[in-house]
Order: C-alpha cells, then structure tokens, then sequence
C-alpha cells in the first residue's frame, strides 16, 4: 500500500480526529422523476486539506458551501485537480451501499500522482466518505435506476505563480442525487472525431484529471451543432472512448456467437470501473449464470483490442455490427443508436425492447447489482 516511511506518513488520515457539525437548515430534497444529473447537492460535504510540514489536517464533516480560496492557487493556474465518480445506493435491506469503491479510491491515489498532488491514505478515505454518506442518506433516491453521485476531488492549493508542483492541496466530498442520464430510451448518437484528440500515446488520457475534461467541450458543442450528442473520440481511425464513457461493439461472428469488442487500456483511454465490470460479468456468462436474461446457449468472447471505424462501418455493412453501447458510473449501460463518419450515419440495427439484448443483460444485471437485489462478489457493500 505504502512505498515507505516517509509517504506514509505524508499519506496518513487520521479518521478519529473527524468533526462533524450538521447543517441548521435542511434542504428539500427533489422528487427522482425531477433529478437532473449533478444539479443538487446534498446538505453536507467532507473537506480536509494538505501542508507539507503538518500532513493531512483533521476531516470535518460540514454544511455544503463556498471555499475560500487564495487567487493564486496552483489549481486556477495549472491545474494540479484531480477527481472522482462514484455512487451510492439503498439496498433492499434499507442501508447505504456502495459499488466497488475501492476501484474509485485507487484510480484516484493514481490520478493524484501523476500531477504530483500529496499520497493519501484511500482506506481511510474511503471510511470518511461512508460516514458522509450516512450522514446524507435521506437524499439517496429510493427509485431503481436512481443514486446517490459521490464527486471525491482533489485540488492543489499552493498559493503561488511558480510553475511546480502543488505542495498544498485541499480534499473535498460532494454528493449529488441522480437519476437516469440520458433521457434518449432508443440511444444515443455520436459523433467519430479526429480532427480534435481528447488523449495520445503518453498523454494523461488514462488518468480522471480536470485537464483532460476542458478541452472535449468545444468539439462537444461542435459534434451538437451537428445533431450529435456525445463525441466518439478516435486518434487516427482507433475508437478510444465517447464523451466521458466507455465504448463497446457486439460482432456477430461466423459460428452465430457473438464477439463483444472493447478498446484496450493503453494509457489513451480512462480505466473505468463500469467496463471492468462489464467484462466481468461478460466472461463470466454462461458458467456463472452472469447474465440470466441473455440465453445461456449465446457464447459471448470479450477482446480487448483496437477497433477502427474502417472495421465498424464494414461490420455494419456486413449486417454484423449488432449492439454498440457505452458504460460508465452515471450512464450505467447506455445503448448506443448510430454513429457518424465521414458525413454518413453507420445505424445500429432497431431493437423491439429498445436495448439490444446484451446491452439490456448488462444493465439490469448492472443495476441489480449495485442497488442490492442480486450478490456479486461483493461489489456493492454496506
Ligand atoms: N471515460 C471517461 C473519460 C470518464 O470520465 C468516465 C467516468 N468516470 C468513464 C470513462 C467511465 O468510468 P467509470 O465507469 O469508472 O465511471
């Protein structure tokens, strides 16, 4: 866990020393038809802050509101930011769960490091963010499809125009009720780019820094202008990922079995806890009845490897390409219906139940998962 002596320490969060002062006033909470994806806030928040000579301060837990902060912040200028997606539930047993949360932690101890942003302790973390969430669990919606969003960010706070490392940081927790991302139920469209690169070989694609987010905005707006609602990000002709989602393809394959298709982690495209999932749950079926809604005689062959759009469109020419669908903590698994290329659409096949039936598999599967109904591995703990 910890490299040596001196990093742990650096890392240490002491939990016992963790104030809590309770907001006087309680927000109303939304109704789940009315969420909007990250529009609310919850009524408190967990902050700590980092000193080089003193480690991590005392976490406190407190009403949602402003920071103060030194205009000169390496985080305004630089941006040393690094954050987190991730959610909570309320599970048939009436308790607070979380899905696969340690994966969250360790993707964000990684993201700290690469802008050299203080270690800290991801256990403890983690523990603070369960009592944050207890503390706030009248606001995690009770609907299916619905959650509580967990927002962890890190910003470096070092009050100075020096280009360097931040040696100051501030670490903060904010929650978010949420309900379905898209309201598209046939899918989604999207747009394959290359003109812009959201990420390139030894980039921080890899990585959930703010930087990597800034710079999707103005191709989004153009890809929308266009009639498109997400990117499909490519270098070159390679699929990377769409919008802030990974990407997935079924391939029918000559034997009738089917081939689900997913670009590789190579540093280009973020690591992200929903596609691990996904392919999981994938090769896992049919031994381990994974996904009891898809039939048992379906084979189903994950690769993760390239995939270009020359290979998508000739698929799809093909009557091959089956099922495109994107993953992620907020769209869970969302259908994906055409892509544009090269001004033409490749149009994925029409479904009766909207999803595709691996696309619909997964995310009940999924969503069964994380709000409790179904054991898995122990994914979605209290
Ligand atoms: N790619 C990007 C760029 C993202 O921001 C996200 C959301 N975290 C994902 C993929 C999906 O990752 P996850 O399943 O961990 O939410």
């Amino acid at each position: 866990l910890v490299k040596n002596g001196s990093s742990s320490l650096k890392a240490k969060i002491d939990t016992s020393l963790l104030t809590e002062t309770l907001a006087t006033s309680l927000k109303e909470v939304p109704k789940p038809e009315d969420l909007v994806f990250g529009q609310v806030m919850t009524d408190h928040m967990l902050i700590l802050s980092y000193a080089p000579e003193s480690g991590w301060s005392a976490p406190e837990i407190k009403p949602y509101g402003p920071l103060s902060l030194d205009p000169s912040s390496s985080c305004f200028q630089y941006c040393p930011n690094v954050f987190e997606g991730m959610k909570a539930y309320i599970g048939p047993d009436g308790k607070p769960r979380l899905f696969r949360p340690e994966l969250n932690m360790v993707r964000m101890e990684k993201s700290a490091e690469r802008v050299a942003l203080p270690p800290f302790d991801t256990t403890a973390l983690l523990k603070l963010i369960k009592r944050l969430v207890a503390v706030d669990a009248r606001w995690i919606p009770r609907s299916k499809g619905c959650s509580l969003y967990i927002r962890p960010t890190i910003i470096g706070t070092r009050a100075a125009l020096g280009v360097a490392a931040s040696n100051h940081a501030l670490l903060y927790v904010i929650m978010s009720p949420t309900g379905p991302y898209f309201r598209t139920p046939s899918g989604i469209s999207l747009l394959g780019v290359n003109e812009h690169v959201r990420s390139w070989p030894g980039g921080t694609g890899g990585y959930k820094l703010g930087l990597n987010y800034a710079p999707c905005f103005h191709p989004q707006r153009l890809a929308a202008e266009k009639g498109y609602q997400q990117v499909l990000w490519l270098i070159g002709e390679n699929v990377t990922e769409a919008g802030a989602m990974n990407f997935f393809v079924v391939v029918k394959r000559d034997d009738g079995d089917l081939d689900i298709v997913t670009p590789p982690l190579d540093g280009t495209i973020l690591p992200g806890v929903t596609r691990a999932s996904v392919l999981s749950l994938l090769s896992a079926h049919p031994t381990q009845t994974s996904l009891p809604n898809l039939s048992n005689k379906t084979r189903l062959y994950t690769h993760e490897r390239p995939i270009t759009m020359t290979e998508l469109a000739a698929w799809s020419a093909a009557g091959r390409l089956l099922e495109c669908f994107v993953v992620g903590t907020a769209v869970v698994v969302t259908p994906v219906s055409r892509i544009g290329w090269q001004d033409r659409d490749i149009v994925l096949p029409e479904h009766k139940a909207v999803m595709g039936p691996v696309t619909a598999a997964l995310y009940e599967r999924l969503v069964d998962i994380q709000e409790g109904r179904v054991e898995w591995q122990g994914w979605s703990a209290t």
